[in-house]
């Protein structure tokens, strides 16, 4: 073949699992001008080879389509990569206080502070300490005397605090604790020991400095590399603000992008996105002028606006999810008959429904209640949407699914992404809330596949870590912390699995015609893994490595 129409590159000598249902194994691959040029036999694929073609042997490695992160937080990697990681493992690698002093000596040797600058590390959770106490100040006043420290609870509601920091909030013995919240004290006097909680938390963690844009532009690199470790090529932003979707166009237009980045505006800020961008306009519905529609579904510099987020309640493991059924163990303040509450009433859900899809925009809906679902299942159905429509409405999470729900999914063209790593860190919390009969529907995704709906899987990042081969394993084994499995009529293959993070995930986002499979003509987004998904002991799933991401054929993390 002539240099002219020849592959730039060619991978052989691994297996190649290609997620294409019609040809599931290949032995080798031709890329040419970033995307697949063949797939195939070795034979048929090195036909493609000319003078200049680089041939790379896998030497026995695994080759898939590149990871695509179905739902979470590009806007939180921005902060994440600056705090200390204080999680306790799986997650993290604090395991005692000594290990958490470590950390965030290690932490600031990498990052250096100014002068009063803030040290924040996130994940603290007391109940992961060998030490069997939680910190105390004195713990951590030594590390950094002279900078404020904020190492944020695993609950986001609540941090402790060193002396300098509680020095510059102002609280000390004579301060009173503030209704609503707590000021933990040193036993046997009003010391503060370091520990605050809900409103004595809130204020502080919201007025505390922001990072300006350009601060954030300079963590791109950084955030970026959390996913192209792990094998992601498309990033979620799912919960854009209009602040935040101004510094994410400028970081792509800068040329900061080295994956795809999908952003879901928020409802909520659509009409000071709309007052931002089109001064002239009225924008006291959700009514988008044309410019504004056509903005959804197009890259740009590797960002592309996709839909609308919707947001109908909160988490489970926070008790602020809606349920139809009380919960087993009280509400979050120990509330009798406590089922959550949605955080929108369903006219205005119903409303933003019909105005949104009326208009063609994909809808994205978080959902993780099963009254939630009901009541966004009864808005799809008030505006009328049909399943011949193809209009990819997506319901975030479905995690807590009434039976039948699905059925309803079916009728109407709602597809799920579910979030399986639930199972896992906190499937023991949910049993006690919700027993073991609602504890089976979790996140149902046999069930869904059988119904022949699209199923993607998440992390939701930050809320939990990213790691593409924990969500195969939660998916095929839906086994808790303390080994418990939730539903295991509800587990699936690991082919399954993998379809839920790449054809069926590139799907929900309107590319399973450019991503999701290695497949002649889509582009060359593809991982390098150690070894096999599909054959290893699903017990040692995460112990797989990434040897190396590629995107559009280029390698953004690590080498072949
Ligand atoms: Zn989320």
């Amino acid at each position: 073949m002539s240099a002219h129409t020849s592959a730039d590159l060619i991978l052989q000598g691994g297996t190649l699992i290609t997620m294409n249902p019609a040809q599931p194994r290949a032995e080798a691959m031709a890329i040419r001008d970033g995307l697949i040029q063949a797939v195939g036999s070795q034979e048929q694929v090195m036909a493609c080879q000319g003078p200049t073609t680089q041939v790379v042997d896998l030497a026995g490695h695994t080759l898939l389509p590149g990871f695509i992160d179905a739902h979470g937080h590009f806007s939180n990697a921005l902060m994440v990569v600056d705090w200390a990681n204080i999680q306790r493992p799986p997650a993290g690698p604090v395991t005692d206080i000594a290990s958490l002093q470590q950390v965030l000596r290690d932490h600031l040797t990498a990052h250096p502070l100014a002068t009063g600058q803030w040290m924040v590390g996130y994940g603290y959770d007391p109940d992961g300490l060998a030490d069997g106490r939680g910190l105390d100040r004195a713990d951590i006043d030594p590390i950094t005397p002279d900078n404020p420290v904020m190492l944020i609870h695993n609950s986001n509601h609540g941090a402790v605090l060193n002396s300098k920091a509680l020095e510059l909030v102002g609280y000390d013995a004579a301060t009173p604790d503030p209704a609503g919240g707590v000021i933990v004290r040193r036993a046997g006097s009003q010391e503060p020991a370091g520990l605050v909680m809900e409103t004595a938390f809130i204020p502080l963690f919201v007025q505390m400095p922001k990072p300006s844009q350009e601060a954030l532009l300079e963590r791109f690199a950084a955030a970026q590399a959390l996913y192209t470790c792990k094998g992601i090529t498309t990033i979620q932003e799912g919960a854009t603000t209009a602040a935040d979707l101004t510094m994410l166009q400028r970081g792509a237009s800068e040329g900061r992008l080295l994956v795809d980045v999908v952003s879901l505006p928020l409802v909520l800020e659509v009409p000071k996105l709309l007052s931002e961008r089109f001064p002239d306009g009225h924008h006291h519905s959700l009514e988008l002028p044309e410019a504004a529609r056509d903005a959804f579904g197009t890259y740009h510099n590797r960002f592309k606006l996709q839909g609308i987020k919707l947001l109908l309640d909160g988490s489970p493991q926070g008790k602020t999810a809606f349920w139809s059924e009380p919960l087993l163990t009280g509400g979050p303040n120990g509330e009798a008959n406590w089922r959550g509450q949605p955080i929108v009433p369903p006219e205005e859900l119903n409303k933003a429904v019909a105005t949104l899809s009326r208009q063609g925009i994909q809808l994205f809906a978080h959902c993780n209640g099963d009254a939630a679902i009901a009541m966004m299942i009864e808005a799809v159905r008030k505006a009328g949407l049909q399943a011949d429509q193809d209009h990819r409405t997506v319901i975030i999470h479905s995690q807590f699914m009434a039976p039948g729900q699905l059925e309803e999914y079916v009728e109407l063209g709602l597809h799920p992404s579910f979030f399986t790593v639930h199972a896992f860190f906190y499937g023991d919390v949910h049993l006690a809330n919700l027993g073991a009969d609602r504890c089976s529907r979790l996140s149902p995704m046999a069930s869904a596949m059988r119904l022949g709906l699209h199923c993607s899987n998440h992390n939701d990042f930050s809320v939990t870590p990213i790691e593409p081969m924990r969500m195969v394993q939660t998916a095929m084994q839906r086994r808790s912390r303390s080994g418990t499995v939730l539903g295991e009529g509800e587990r699936v293959s690991a082919e399954q699995a993998l379809m839920a993070l790449t054809l069926e995930a590139a799907w929900q986002l309107r590319e399973e015609t450019s991503k999701g499979s290695l497949e002649v003509g889509k582009r060359a987004d593809l991982v390098v893994l150690d070894q096999d998904p599909t054959t290893v002991n699903p017990d040692d799933l995460n112990g797989i490595e990434v040897i190396a991401t590629i995107k559009d054929g280029a390698c953004v993390h690590g080498s072949f």
